[in-house]
């Protein structure tokens, strides 16, 4: 399946290829995936196990950016298991506990901000004492910096490697890049939490409502859950295995 790159969360800005082509797993390629996936206690290890999946269908994945890669993971696994795009999952009710279920619908409810192309230029920020120049990484740029963190686990949150990787100066001062961004105050935190939000989480949150909390209440006074689309990418398969029922048209018990 080609994808075209002008509708992905980056609107292709930059690149010179006009399409990515990803491919649906195969039942061998699922059980590959289950028994190779790194455990649940290794969240960078898991991070990188999903964007070597994703290269083996387009060598161009290299030279995506970070912010169509985390989409294309999620639009992999969905395209896997779905024909129709439509998925359901289980999300527990945080206020009662219940299970509650909902079919998510690509069309529907997945929704992705595609940046402004003036954001796509990077920018000069000042972090503490130092000025530095941002880019927006992409896969190849991002590894640079992940290979660091994967090899001596100094920070194990993905999250804040990826806005290490904002930095460019992080190739010639990364010690000085670390401590700034890792000991950052105030205005310099909010600073690097826009940037993030900037340059990453361009998937929008999924609303679920629980219909055991909501019950005869109005439009106006019904509680949502926000679920983010990160969240479903993690198990996405467990989640897949637990919450489809078989198909009656498919299998017939005699
Ligand atoms: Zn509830």
């Amino acid at each position: 399946m080609n994808i075209d790159t002008s509708l992905l969360p980056s609107g292709g800005f930059g690149y010179d290829f006009p399409t990515i082509k990803i491919t649906p797993m195969t039942f061998k390629d699922i059980c590959e995936y289950i028994s190779n996936q790194p455990g649940e206690d290794d969240p960078l290890g898991r991070y990188l196990f999903d964007l070597e999946v994703l290269k083996t269908d387009d060598p161009n994945i290299n030279n995506c950016y970070i912010m169509d890669v985390d989409f294309l993971i999620f639009y992999k696994k969905l395209i896997t298991v779905s024909e129709d795009l439509t998925y359901q999952i289980s999300i527990k009710c945080p206020v009662c506990g219940r299970s509650i279920k909902k079919t998510i619908s690509f069309e529907k409810d997945i929704r992705f901000k595609q940046i402004d192309p003036k954001y796509m230029n990077g920018a000069k920020i000042k972090l503490g004492d130092h000025t530095y120049d941002t880019i927006v990484p992409t896969v190849k740029d991002f590894m640079k910096v992940f290979s660091i963190y994967l090899r001596y686990r100094k920070i194990s949150d993905l999250k804040m490697i990826k806005t290490i990787a904002l930095i460019e100066d992080f190739d010639l001062m990364g010690n000085q890049v670390e401590n700034d961004v890792l000991n950052a105050t105030h205005s310099d935190i909010t600073l690097l939490m826009a940037l993030r939000e900037l340059y990453y989480d361009r998937l929008e949150a999924i609303t679920v409502y629980c219909p055991e909390c909501n019950k005869g209440l109005s439009r106006e006074e019904r509680r949502s859950v926000a679920v983010s689309v990160d969240s479903l990418i993690v198990d996405f398969f467990r989640d897949l295995i637990w919450n489809s029922p078989i198909d009656e048209s498919k299998i017939l018990f005699k």
